[in-house]
C-alpha cells in the first residue's frame, strides 16, 4: 500500500502510517478481546480482523462500502481493545472512526439512530432532544456556582439529563470544600463525541465549536467533568478541532475521578464513614483504555474504610465494554444489551454485592441489565460511593 492509497476519498489519515494495514499479521489477538465479535454468529466478518482485512482491500480499489459493510463497521462500540492487543500496533481506533467518515461522507450511513442524534444536536445541542432549560436543573439548593473561577464544570448531555447524581456528588463535594466552581448550564453544547464516533464529523464541528467559544468566554484553567466520553473527546479531540477553527483551547481537563484522587492524595478528603461492602470495579473503556485512568478509581475505593476491592479477571487494560459506546447502545440496543449482561456476570462471579463504575453509559447499561436479569447484585456510581464515606464537613 502507498500513502495515495491511504488519502482515499481526498483526506489522508492524520497520524497513521502508510503502510499501517500492510501490517497486520491475520493474527486475531483483536478478536479475543472484542465485545461485538461473540455476537455475530461466529461470522469472521464480525471481527476485527476481518474489517482490517476488508479497509486494506477497500483501500486499494478491490472493495465497496456494501450495506453489509457499513453495518459491520458500525457494530463496533470503539472501546479500544483490539488496539491494546494488536502486536503490530495499527491503530485501529483511527481506522474505525476515519471508514465511518468516509460511509457518511458518502451518504451511506450513519446508522438510523445516529441521525436522530446528530438532529437533535443540531436542533437542541444535545442528542436527546432535551430542552436546554432543564441542562441545570440537577443542581441543589446548597450548590453555589460563580461567574469566572478555575475550575469550570462540564456537565456533560447524559449526567445532566439522564444520570444527575453523578454531578450532583462530585459539585457537592467541591461545595463542601469551599472550592469555588463556574457552571455554564443552558450554555452547554453536546461534547460531540456520539457524533464522533459514529462519524458525523461536519455535526461535530459544530458542537465543538459552540463549546470552544463558550470555554473562551468563562476562561476556565480546568474543565472537569463526570462522563468517561466528554473527558476523552475534551483531552484528545478539542485540541486539533481548535487549531482547525482557529480557536484557543489551552484549559486542562480532568475527569471528576482525577480530581477526588488528587485531593484524597492532598489530605483534604477524608472518607471516614465506614462503609463494609465487597465491590468490584468496572473500567469504563473511554476512562481506562482512553485515557489511563486505572489507579485513580482505585486508589479512591482504597480510600474509602471497609471497602474491600475484589477484582474482575478483566480488569484495567483489558476490560470488558459494557456495550454502549460508538453508537452501538443507540442502534444495536439488543446486542448492547447482551454485551452488558455478559459483563454483568463477570462482576457476580467476583463474589462482589456491589458493581462500582464511573460513566453514566456504563451505570446505564448495568442497571438495565440487572433490572433485566433479576440479579441481587447493588448498583453504585463511585462518586456516590464516596461522598456517603465523607462526613458532612468535608
Ligand atoms: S474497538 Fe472494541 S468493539 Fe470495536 S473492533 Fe475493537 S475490540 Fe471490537
Ligand atoms: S491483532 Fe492486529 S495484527 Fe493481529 S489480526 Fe488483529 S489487527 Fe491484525
Amino acid at each position: 500500500m502507498n500513502a495515495h492509497m491511504l488519502e482515499h476519498g481526498g483526506a489522508a489519515l492524520p497520524g497513521i502510517a502508510a503502510d499501517a494495514l500492510d501490517t497486520c499479521a491475520r493474527c486475531g489477538f483483536c478478536k479475543t478481546g472484542c465485545p461485538t465479535y461473540p455476537f455475530g454468529g461466529g461470522f469472521e466478518t464480525y471481527s476485527p480482523r476481518a474489517k482490517v482485512f476488508f479497509l486494506k482491500e477497500y483501500y486499494e480499489g478491490r472493495a465497496t462500502l456494501s450495506p453489509e459493510w457499513v453495518d459491520r463497521l458500525y457494530r463496533c462500540t470503539t472501546c479500544e481493545r483490539c488496539q491494546t492487543v494488536c502486536q503490530t500496533e495499527i491503530p485501529l481506533i483511527h481506522l474505525w472512526e476515519k471508514i465511518r467518515s468516509e460511509i457518511v461522507e458518502q451518504g451511506l450511513g450513519p446508522m438510523p439512530a445516529h441521525k436522530k442524534i446528530r438532529d437533535f444536536a443540531a436542533q437542541f445541542g444535545n442528542p436527546y432532544g432535551e430542552s436546554a432549560d432543564k441542562q441545570a436543573q440537577w443542581l441543589l439548593p446548597e450548590h453555589k456556582p460563580v461567574d469566572e473561577a478555575d475550575i469550570l464544570i462540564f456537565g456533560g448531555c447524559t449526567a445532566s439529563y439522564k444520570m444527575p447524581s453523578m454531578l450532583q456528588s462530585g459539585v457537592t463535594v467541591l461545595t463542601r470544600l469551599d472550592i469555588p466552581y463556574a457552571y455554564a448550564g443552558g450554555a452547554e453544547t453536546c461534547c460531540a463525541s456520539p457524533l464522533l464516533r459514529t462519524g458525523q464529523i461536519a455535526a461535530a464541528e459544530n458542537c465543538i465549536s459552540c463549546n470552544l467559544d463558550l470555554f473562551a468566554q468563562k476562561k476556565a484553567r480546568y474543565i472537569v467533568t463526570p462522563c468517561g466520553g466528554c473527558s476523552k473527546t475534551l483531552k484528545y479531540d478539542y485540541p486539533a478541532f481548535a487549531r482547525k477553527l482557529g480557536k484557543t483551547f489551552d484549559a486542562t481537563v480532568m475527569h471528576f475521578s482525577e480530581v477526588y484522587a488528587q485531593l484524597i492524595r492532598e489530605g483534604r478528603l477524608k472518607p471516614s464513614i465506614f462503609t463494609p461492602k465487597k465491590v468490584t470495579f468496572h473500567d469504563p473503556c473511554h476512562l481506562g483504555r482512553s485515557q489511563g485512568l486505572f489507579a485513580e478509581p482505585r486508589e479512591i475505593l482504597a480510600a474509602i474504610p471497609g471497602v474491600k476491592l475484589v477484582e474482575m479477571p478483566r480488569n484495567r487494560e483489558e476490560s470488558r465494554c459494557c456495550g454502549a459506546g460508538g453508537g452501538v447502545k443507540a442502534n444495536y440496543p439488543q446486542m448492547a444489551a447482551a454485551i452488558a449482561a455478559d459483563r454483568l456476570r463477570e462482576a457476580e462471579e467476583t463474589g462482589a454485592e456491589m458493581l462500582v463504575t464511573m460513566c453514566p453509559f456504563c451505570q446505564g447499561s448495568f442497571a438495565q441489565a440487572i433490572q433485566e436479569s433479576g440479579s441481587g447484585m447493588q448498583l453504585s456510581g463511585l462518586d456516590a460511593l464516596l461522598l456517603a464515606s465523607l462526613p458532612e464537613q468535608a
